[in-house]
Protein backbone atom coordinates (compact mmCIF):
# COMPACT_ATOMS: atom_id res chain seq x y z
CA UNK A 1 0.00 0.00 0.00
CA UNK A 2 2.66 2.39 1.20
CA UNK A 3 4.85 1.40 -1.99
CA UNK A 4 2.19 2.28 -4.18
CA UNK A 5 1.30 5.71 -3.11
CA UNK A 6 4.94 6.22 -3.32
CA UNK A 7 4.94 5.55 -6.89
CA UNK A 8 2.48 7.32 -7.85
CA UNK A 9 3.82 10.79 -6.37
CA UNK A 10 7.22 10.07 -8.40
CA UNK A 11 5.29 9.78 -11.98
CA UNK A 12 4.06 12.82 -11.48
CA UNK A 13 7.13 14.69 -10.76
CA UNK A 14 10.20 13.14 -11.38
CA UNK A 15 13.37 13.94 -9.22
CA UNK A 16 15.40 16.44 -10.39
CA UNK A 17 19.19 16.59 -9.23
CA UNK A 18 21.17 20.17 -9.62
CA UNK A 19 22.44 22.82 -7.81
CA UNK A 20 20.19 24.94 -6.58
CA UNK A 21 17.16 23.16 -7.94
CA UNK A 22 13.63 25.19 -7.55
CA UNK A 23 10.13 23.40 -8.04
CA UNK A 24 10.34 24.23 -11.70
CA UNK A 25 13.50 22.32 -12.14
CA UNK A 26 15.80 25.83 -13.04
CA UNK A 27 18.92 25.44 -11.04
CA UNK A 28 21.95 27.90 -10.01
CA UNK A 29 23.04 28.19 -14.02
CA UNK A 30 20.01 28.63 -15.95
CA UNK A 31 17.18 30.01 -13.79
CA UNK A 32 15.06 32.56 -16.00
CA UNK A 33 11.12 31.91 -16.52
CA UNK A 34 11.74 30.09 -19.30
CA UNK A 35 14.76 27.49 -17.99
CA UNK A 36 12.28 24.99 -16.99
CA UNK A 37 13.19 21.90 -19.01
CA UNK A 38 15.28 19.09 -17.18
CA UNK A 39 17.05 16.35 -19.25
CA UNK A 40 17.75 12.67 -18.15
CA UNK A 41 21.01 11.91 -18.88
CA UNK A 42 21.87 8.64 -20.95
CA UNK A 43 24.70 7.71 -18.92
CA UNK A 44 22.77 7.43 -15.59
CA UNK A 45 19.23 7.73 -16.40
CA UNK A 46 19.32 10.92 -13.99
CA UNK A 47 16.88 13.94 -14.22
CA UNK A 48 19.29 16.88 -13.89
CA UNK A 49 18.72 20.52 -14.77
CA UNK A 50 21.63 21.18 -17.01
CA UNK A 51 24.76 19.62 -18.28
CA UNK A 52 26.78 22.22 -16.37
CA UNK A 53 24.83 20.53 -12.79
CA UNK A 54 25.52 16.89 -13.69
CA UNK A 55 29.55 18.38 -13.95
CA UNK A 56 29.31 19.46 -10.96
CA UNK A 57 27.64 16.29 -9.11
CA UNK A 58 28.19 13.12 -11.39
CA UNK A 59 31.55 11.42 -10.88
CA UNK A 60 31.54 10.89 -15.06
CA UNK A 61 31.60 12.15 -18.31
CA UNK A 62 27.71 12.83 -19.82
CA UNK A 63 26.66 10.08 -22.62
CA UNK A 64 24.99 11.89 -25.10
CA UNK A 65 21.31 10.80 -26.77
CA UNK A 66 22.00 9.21 -30.17
CA UNK A 67 19.12 9.72 -32.90
CA UNK A 68 17.60 6.35 -32.84
CA UNK A 69 16.91 6.60 -29.10
CA UNK A 70 14.92 10.11 -29.08
CA UNK A 71 11.85 8.23 -28.79
CA UNK A 72 12.75 7.66 -25.16
CA UNK A 73 11.03 10.00 -23.06
CA UNK A 74 14.06 11.93 -21.20
CA UNK A 75 12.69 15.49 -21.26
CA UNK A 76 10.59 16.58 -18.11
CA UNK A 77 8.42 19.71 -18.09
CA UNK A 78 9.03 22.02 -15.09
CA UNK A 79 5.90 23.40 -15.42
CA UNK A 80 3.63 20.61 -15.44
CA UNK A 81 6.01 17.69 -14.48
CA UNK A 82 5.26 15.74 -18.03
CA UNK A 83 7.66 13.51 -19.40
CA UNK A 84 8.16 13.84 -23.70
CA UNK A 85 10.63 12.50 -25.56
CA UNK A 86 13.76 13.72 -26.61
CA UNK A 87 12.11 14.16 -30.54
CA UNK A 88 9.05 15.73 -29.38
CA UNK A 89 11.02 18.45 -27.79
CA UNK A 90 13.21 18.98 -30.58
CA UNK A 91 10.20 19.28 -32.73
CA UNK A 92 7.97 20.98 -30.44
CA UNK A 93 8.81 24.68 -31.10
CA UNK A 94 10.26 25.81 -27.80
CA UNK A 95 7.56 25.09 -25.87
CA UNK A 96 6.00 21.66 -24.15
CA UNK A 97 4.17 19.39 -26.24
CA UNK A 98 1.73 18.33 -22.83
CA UNK A 99 1.08 22.23 -21.62
CA UNK A 100 2.36 24.26 -24.02
CA UNK A 101 4.50 26.26 -21.34
CA UNK A 102 7.06 28.08 -22.82
CA UNK A 103 10.44 26.76 -23.26
CA UNK A 104 14.23 28.93 -23.96
CA UNK A 105 14.85 28.71 -27.21
CA UNK A 106 18.15 29.15 -26.05
CA UNK A 107 18.79 25.72 -25.39
CA UNK A 108 19.29 24.91 -29.08
CA UNK A 109 22.27 26.11 -28.18
CA UNK A 110 23.56 23.74 -25.91
CA UNK A 111 21.69 20.55 -27.46
CA UNK A 112 25.30 19.14 -28.67
CA UNK A 113 25.83 18.56 -25.31
CA UNK A 114 22.64 16.34 -24.81
CA UNK A 115 22.21 14.98 -28.40
CA UNK A 116 24.28 13.75 -30.88
CA UNK A 117 23.07 13.19 -34.62
CA UNK A 118 21.75 16.61 -35.08
CA UNK A 119 21.63 18.19 -37.90
CA UNK A 120 23.34 20.93 -38.20
CA UNK A 121 21.97 24.61 -37.38
CA UNK A 122 22.82 27.45 -39.69
CA UNK A 123 26.39 27.81 -40.80
CA UNK A 124 28.20 29.90 -38.18
CA UNK A 125 25.97 29.28 -35.56
CA UNK A 126 28.72 28.42 -33.40
CA UNK A 127 26.62 29.11 -29.56
ZN1 LIG B 1 25.34 10.82 -15.77
ZN1 LIG C 1 22.59 23.72 -13.72
ZN1 LIG D 1 4.54 20.97 -19.48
Amino acid sequence: MERATRRLLQTSKAQVHGIGVDGESRCAHYHTPLDIVAIKMRCCGVYYACKDCHIALADHEIERWPANQWKEKAILCGACGNESTIHAYLAGGYQCPTCTAAFNPGCRHHYRFYFEDLVPAQKGDAG
